[in-house]
């Protein structure tokens, strides 16, 4: 249920309505939207009669019942109103939202080592991205297949951060590495093999870093968004969703099949920003900038891109992985159409 207060309402009001809310042993959350400020009601609200609740306030504007399961990760709870991410990061404050320019996150899969990876941060930096994601940890579906370096890698991002001054993004795979990796990460990434492990979305849900949580791979938008609810009601209200490609019949060409109309659902079930990551999404390089610019052109807020100095050689997602002068290439080719769409990024004048 969600409780809207009308523009001008005084704060201690606010604080009072709030204060009866925790009484009737309700948890009551509030969102400060661009206009308004609404007080989200979650609990035993099934019970509960809007007008009843409308009578605590004449401030009170309207009381609604969020229909859908997630009710934080609703659209409805936050009245129409999207969030947006800000993450610190040494470049400055990068924020990922349906109102802000697009944002991008560029690459190796792995860290595999200092040279590499500063490498790859200086060059996707040049290119205009705002965050490198590589992986410390890695989930692979043989176990002998390159696993990851682990912490010594974090050390290998924390260097990179220093030297190009870009956010960190990487994947979290055991809870019991959350603390050291929350040292290093601007942002935690759950991936889709992890996406239903409940365990870990509360232990990331309970941390203060931005969270990237990926969609599973044969998981339903639902499924998605609930798993975003765990993390919502854990406490973490910065939460950015990434289609990363589904499984479906046909898996000879792509490795995955990447859904891009999770844009336009998600703009209507969730508040929360989008990413896309056409990388996993097609599992070939030579797909990744017509889905990246097909992104885009459907209201993504975020690209994730593979970025590896020589994707021959790379110990993960080889096939996948764009050289970086390649990546600049497609940077070029992108900014046409997010110029188009009003969400290029002003990034190489800024940091030039
Ligand atoms: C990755 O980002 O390198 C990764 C393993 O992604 P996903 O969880 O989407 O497979
Ligand atoms: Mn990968």
């Amino acid at each position: 249920m969600i409780v809207v207060m009308k523009v001008g309402t005084p704060e201690l009001e606010i604080a009072r309505v709030n204060q009866e809310f925790s009484e009737r042993g309700l948890t009551p959350e509030k969102i400060v939207g661009k206009h308004k400020v609404v007080i989200g009601l979650v609990g035993e609200t099934a019970a509960l009669d809007p007008l009843q609740i409308q009578e605590i306030s004449p401030w009170i504007e309207d009381v609604l019942r969020v229909e859908q399961p997630f009710k934080r990760a609703s659209l409805e709870f936050r009245h129409g109103d999207y969030s947006e991410v800000i993450v610190p990061t040494p470049n400055g404050p990068v924020a990922i939202g349906k109102n802000h320019p697009l944002t991008i996150v560029a690459g190796p899969c792995s860290v595999e080592n200092e040279a590499m990876i500063i490498e790859t941060a200086l060059r996707v930096k040049a290119a205009g991205a705002h965050f490198l994601r590589g992986g410390a940890y890695k989930p692979r579906t043989s176990p002998y297949a390159f696993q990851g370096h682990g912490e010594s890698a974090l050390e290998l991002l924390a260097a990179a951060k220093q030297a190009s001054g870009l956010g960190i993004i990487t994947e979290v795979m055991d809870t019991a590495d959350l603390e050291k990796i929350a040292e290093v990460a601007d942002v935690i990434q759950i991936g889709a093999r992890n996406m239903q492990n409940f365990a870990m979305l509360k232990k990331v849900g309970a941390q203060d870093k931005p969270v990237l949580l990926k969609r599973g791979m044969a998981a339903t938008i639902e499924e998605w968004l609930m798993a975003a609810e765990y993390l919502l009601a854990a406490g973490n209200p910065n939460v950015i969703l990434c289609e990363r490609g589904i499984r479906t019949f046909d898996q000879k060409y792509t490795r995955n099949t990447l859904d891009l109309s999770v844009l336009p659902v998600l703009r209507n079930l969730t508040h929360l920003p989008i990413m896309i990551d056409p990388s996993h999404g097609t599992g070939k390089s030579d797909y990744v900038p017509a889905m990246a610019a097909a992104a885009i052109a459907a209201g993504a807020d975020s690209l994730m891109i593979e970025v590896h100095p020589n994707p021959a050689k790379a110990l993960s997602d080889g096939p996948q992985s764009l050289t970086p002068e390649r990546f600049d290439r497609v940077m070029q080719e992108l900014s046409i159409i997010g110029k188009a769409v009003g969400r290029w990024p002003q990034v190489k004048a800024a940091i030039a």
